[in-house]
């Protein structure tokens, strides 16, 4: 999409500190981190939410979990100490960026229940 952040991302029209690349999938650092480590994972296809995901996506969709996360998580040392995962979606999950992304947190304690 012409108008998004994250699809300009992921075409290096705008820069970003990426930790991971492949074919279908990027991950560069959030620009205001909430965390020491704090990383941004996406499709470089454009889908606007989780709620985005066709069937035609399972295979992306395991890609991310299965594979990307995991070494991702392992790239950064907190396989071991742990992370949180967080999908922001819609309006009431404070979706900022209408591209799906999962925000890798890490390298501290995380709270519960999140504000
Ligand atoms: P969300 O609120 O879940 O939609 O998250 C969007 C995230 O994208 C926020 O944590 C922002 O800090 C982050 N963000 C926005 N623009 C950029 C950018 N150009 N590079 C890196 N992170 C960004």
């Amino acid at each position: 999409m012409s108008d998004c952040i994250f699809c300009k991302i992921a075409q290096k029209e705008i820069p970003s500190t990426v930790v991971y690349e492949d074919e279908q999938v990027v991950a560069f650092r959030d620009l205001q981190p909430q965390a020491p480590e704090h990383v941004l994972v996406i499709p470089k296809k454009h889908v606007e939410s989780v709620l985005g995901l066709q069937q035609e996506d399972k295979d992306l969709a395991a890609h991310i979990l299965v594979d990307v996360l995991p070494e991702i998580a392992k790239q950064l040392g907190v396989d071991a100490s742990g992370f949180r995962l967080v999908v922001n979606t819609g309006k009431d999950g404070q979706q900022t960026v209408k591209h799906l992304h999962f925000h890798l947190l890490g390298g501290r304690s995380m709270q519960w229940p999140p504000g």
